[in-house]
């Protein structure tokens, strides 16, 4: 799948230019959006995707670092078998043009937990359980939970929870098993989930006895049932902070259950990066009469027009000519998070803070999750020769939290290293480092600039600012210079391999050839992704987004406001329901209808 040049993506402007729908984001909810518009028998006439980035894909960005032929991924990297728009746009519709392959979490048995300055291999739970023993890690946890991994203990508080309510075991019972002291099983559908998720009562005596569960946070329900020792220790061994933050716990039920802590759940992602996901889409998109993708433009406003030819106008800022220029169109599909939709203005009709209470209330309605991805290149994969690993996954509690061991090229030995994936609290750890504060010393890039006594040359002030990248036997200098303007700060370089070195209790790993990092809680972004906040009516919320305004044909979409949040399957299912809900649109012919 070839990425889309610029001239392709159409970076120009068109003054009062007349659309049917005008979608505004050019990631997978809006090019999907576009797409499912223009290919529907009842499809409108023109539909254009503006973008305000120089290219398409938004949380999904694949990467190819030199000397290496395999992706990185800053962003969206892997998805199952349980998301079904994903899997059969993938797997059916562009089959041709996509290739699925497995997502390898390799073998526990070569990854390495190091927490509060125990380091352990990652199968130490299961060795200790198979041999009757328990394994003890540094955290105090109550006796009954010691033994008990993370992904078991996150099990384990679901269903007692869920065993707890008499309602649930009255409906549900036999969906749900215990067949062995580590062992819990879940066969809940997704529509089960949406009738337990409002139901569900929290039947401990104590502080929340009698409430929703929908009411509390996860990490009440983890505190009472478990204690804070073990919030702590599912925090730090899940992987992610964001598991455990006090978002909606009715939502963290499924989504614990059906992904993170289930051991069966099987990754995949695409031959060439994850975002090719957004380039097919595009591709097809473009191949529809009445379609354009019109990148580097940002939008601005938009206004109901009275005498216009539309009813609405849209101002779109156009990055290239650094000018406005206005758009007419009858729809608009916002299709972005929730600090995108807050950076628009935020005093027209549709924002007004003074008469937009209920907006506001529901666009805050979900927590904004910091994510952060250092990638690096390495000569020689020294996770394989250090301690036989191959793929997959340690974690720690430092703040560089999870790396992956991305393999090595099947042309070569130059290897992919995710140094760092974290997110939520450990994020302002590494914000610091960015060369961020590095471009008040030198504001403009293409000028010498003085600090002290000396004058520093741009590419001289750029190569102390940043990593300096090394040529090597496959990836030239002149490839490696093209990077220069992406290489972390070198001092994050400097602390991320001082915690990959004490994580792995290894002195002798090697310093990356070259480095390449996001940070998804920079504009227009304003995190990874989001997580509903406890008390929140998710459904009421959701059907709200779609169509604020039942007077007005302005939509939201996107994985910000899905039920699948942190997945491109959240993003799709809500373009997919705005689309059959508010544009008519047929169920897909390539979708399971029971889905
Ligand atoms: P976005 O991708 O955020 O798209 C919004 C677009 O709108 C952007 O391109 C932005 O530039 C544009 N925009 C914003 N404002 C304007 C404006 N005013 N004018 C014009 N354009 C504008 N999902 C998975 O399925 N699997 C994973 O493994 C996975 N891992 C992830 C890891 C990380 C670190 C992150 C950050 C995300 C991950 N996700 C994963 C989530 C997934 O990437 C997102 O759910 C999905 O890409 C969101 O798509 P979207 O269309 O809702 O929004």
């Amino acid at each position: 799948m070839k990425r889309l040049s610029l001239q392709e993506l159409n970076s120009g402007s068109e003054p009062a230019l007349e659309l049917d729908v005008a979608i505004v984001g050019g990631g997978v909810s809006g090019l999907y959006s576009g797409w499912r518009l223009l290919t529907a028998p009842n499809r409108p006439e023109k539909v254009h995707v503006f973008e305000m980035s120089d290219r398409i894909g938004g949380r999904l960005e694949s990467i190819q670092l030199p000397g290496m032929h395999i992706p990185g991924e800053l962003g969206g990297m892997r998805y199952t078998t349980q998301h079904e728009i994903v899997t059969a746009l993938i797997e059916k519709v562009f089959a041709a043009q996509l290739t699925p392959v497995p997502f390898s979490m390799g073998d526990p048995a070569t990854h390495y937990f190091y927490m509060r300055t125990q380091r352990f291999r990652a199968n130490a739970w299961q060795q200790a359980q198979a041999e009757g023993s328990k394994f003890h890690s540094h955290y105090f946890l109550r006796p009954d939970l010691c033994g008990f991994s993370p992904d078991q203990l996150f099990n384990k508080i679901v269903y007692d929870v869920l065993l707890a309510d008499p309602w649930f075991v009255q409906n549900y019972a036999g969906k749900v098993s215990n067949p062995a002291r580590y062992d819990y099983r879940f066969q809940l559908t997704a529509e089960d989930w949406d009738s337990i998720k409002p139901r569900l009562t929290y039947c401990f005596p104590g502080a929340y006895h009698g409430m929703h569960v929908n009411d509390l946070g996860f990490w009440n329900v983890i505190k009472d049932q478990a204690g804070e020792e073990a919030f702590e220790y599912l925090g730090v061994a899940g992987g992610y902070y964001s598991n455990v933050a006090n978002w909606n716990a009715a939502e963290a039920f499924p989504y614990m259950v059906g992904d993170f802590s289930n051991a069966a759940t099987a990754y995949k992602t695409i031959a060439g990066g994850y975002d090719q996901t957004a380039y097919a889409l595009a591709d097809a998109f473009l191949h529809q009469r009445g379609s354009a993708i019109w990148a580097q433009n940002r939008l601005v406003n938009f206004e109901k027009t009275s005498a216009g030819p539309r009813r609405y106008s849209l101002t779109v800022f156009n990055g290239p000519s650094q000018k406005t220029w206005t758009v007419h169109a009858d729809a608009i599909i916002l299709a972005m998070p929730r600090r995108s939709l807050e950076l628009l203005n935020q005093f027209n009709f549709f924002f007004d803070p003074e008469t937009q209470l209920q907006r506001h209330r529901h666009m805050a309605s979900v927590i904004m999750e910091p994510a952060f991805k250092l990638l690096m290149g390495f000569e020689e994969p020294w996770w394989k020769e250090h301690f036989g690993c191959t793929s997959g996954e340690s974690v720690t509690d430092l703040p560089m939290r999870q790396c992956y061991y991305f393999g090595t090229d099947t042309h070569d030995s130059h290897s992919l290293f995710l140094a760092s994936y974290n997110d939520m609290q450990s994020v302002p750890f590494w914000d610091v480092l960015e060369s961020k504060d590095l471009e008040h010393w030198h504001p403009h890039p293409h000028k010498p600039h003085r600090i002290g006594t000396r004058t520093l040359e741009p590419q001289t002030w750029k190569k102390h600012a940043r990593w300096t990248p090394r040529a090597t036997s496959l990836a030239p200098q002149h490839e490696i210079d093209k990077f220069l303007d992406v290489q972390a700060p070198a001092a994050m370089v400097r602390e991320a391999m001082a915690q990959v070195r004490e994580l792995h209790g290894n002195a002798h790993i090697p310093d990356p050839y070259i480095t390449h990092f996001k940070n998804w809680t920079e504009d227009p972004f304003g995190a990874g992704y989001h997580a509903w906040k406890a008390g929140v009516n998710v459904a009421e919320v959701m059907r709200y987004m779609r169509r604020p305004e039942p007077a007005e044909a302005i939509h939201i979409c996107g994985e910000a406001y899905s039920d699948q949040q942190g997945w491109v399957e959240g993003a799709l299912c809500v373009a997919e329901r705005m689309l059959q809900e508010h544009f008519a649109l047929a169920w897909p012919e390539w979708l399971n209808p029971k889905y």
